[in-house]
């Protein structure tokens, strides 16, 4: 351990107003802290800069999963495990149940939650592409009241985000609305368990009258932020998937991400396997398609 704790203050108000007010108080002073999985691998290795940290953990409205008929609302502080057990999750949003199985090891996934995911706002993150692709909107609060932002835009550029210094993630909403769709997620990493991926991939869609409708499909680790393929998804919506389709389909990925050479992989590997997983999602597609 090379930080020393007599250097920093945890509080723990214990209830919402008080967070916030807190944080409004003294902006960017009080960082909140959740689950504390990122935030204490950095404090134990001595790379912690903020001296005050704020307990968000305890918080009722934060530990919530409401289900209405059109909607789900997720509050940030929910745990992976929470998510992985929830049954209209798994049933409904299995990219996210999925990317939560992922997540590190069980002692992981019983403290880190996902609006903690989130606005550590790593591009290798496992739950980001599956947001992407549920279209899923956050609620950000403050002592000025509370906004709502679509993911889609809430990353502004590596490790930067929409979040003002006095706001909290409070919830994440997801339309229910994805039920019929063929899904298929996918993480590659060093090994299966607690490893962080070198790709991961999301990807939704279904086939009507032959031809795919509404494909979605969003990366990790390929670019500063998680996005979504949306040229390829273009190139692909309404069309037949045949061998060619394929091929035209690695191509356009190879196009629209940037990875990097990094500790964990190549840019050229990253490439590759990132073509790779979306063929492989559309020949499952197809597959399913045939056994229907
Ligand atoms: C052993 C290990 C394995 C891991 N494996 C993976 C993996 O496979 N995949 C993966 O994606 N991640 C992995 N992680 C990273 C980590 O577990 C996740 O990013 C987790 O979701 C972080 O949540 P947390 O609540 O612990 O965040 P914290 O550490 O509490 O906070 C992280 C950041 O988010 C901010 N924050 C937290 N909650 C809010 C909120 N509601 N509003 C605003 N800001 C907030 C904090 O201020 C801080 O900046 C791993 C971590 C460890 C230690």
């Amino acid at each position: 351990m090379r930080a020393d704790p007599a250097e920093y203050k945890l509080v723990s108000p214990g209830n919402l107003h008080a967070v916030l007010s807190l944080m409004a108080g003294k902006p960017a002073q009080w960082l909140p802290i959740a689950g504390g999985t990122d935030l204490m691998v950095l404090y134990s290795a001595g790379k912690l800069p903020n001296r005050k940290l704020i307990n968000i953990w305890n918080i009722p409205e934060l530990r919530k999963i409401e289900v209405f008929p059109d909607s789900i609302r997720i509050g940030a502080a929910c745990t992976y495990t929470s998510l992985r057990s929830h049954e209209i999750i798994s049933r409904e949003f299995p990219l996210l149940a999925t990317a939560a199985s992922w997540t590190g090891g069980i002692a992981n996934q019983n403290r880190g939650t996902l609006g903690g995911n989130i606005a550590n706002a790593s591009p290798a993150a496992d739950s980001l592409p599956a947001l992407l692709v549920y279209d899923a909107e956050l609620t950000l609060i403050s002592v000025r009241g509370e906004r709502r932002v679509a993911y889609r835009n809430f990353h502004a550029g590596y490790k930067q985000t929409a979040l003002a210094v006095d706001e909290l993630i409070r919830d994440i909403s997801m339309p229910r609305r994805f039920s019929g769709y063929f899904s298929h997620a996918r993480k590659v990493g060093a090994r299966n368990a607690q490893a962080i991926s070198k790709v991961c991939l999301a990807a939704l869609g279904r086939i009507a009258n032959g031809a795919m409708r509404d494909v979605r499909l969003a990366l990790g680790s390929v670019a500063p932020v998680p996005f979504r393929l949306n040229e390829t998804e273009h190139i692909l919506t309404g069309k037949q998937i045949v061998p060619a389709l394929i091929e035209t389909v690695k191509k356009s990925v190879a196009q629209e991400i940037s990875p990097i050479d990094d500790i964990r992989s190549t840019a050229r590997y990253r490439a590759a396997v990132a073509g790779n997983l979306v063929a492989e999602f559309l020949e499952k597609l197809s597959a399913e398609r045939a056994n229907a």
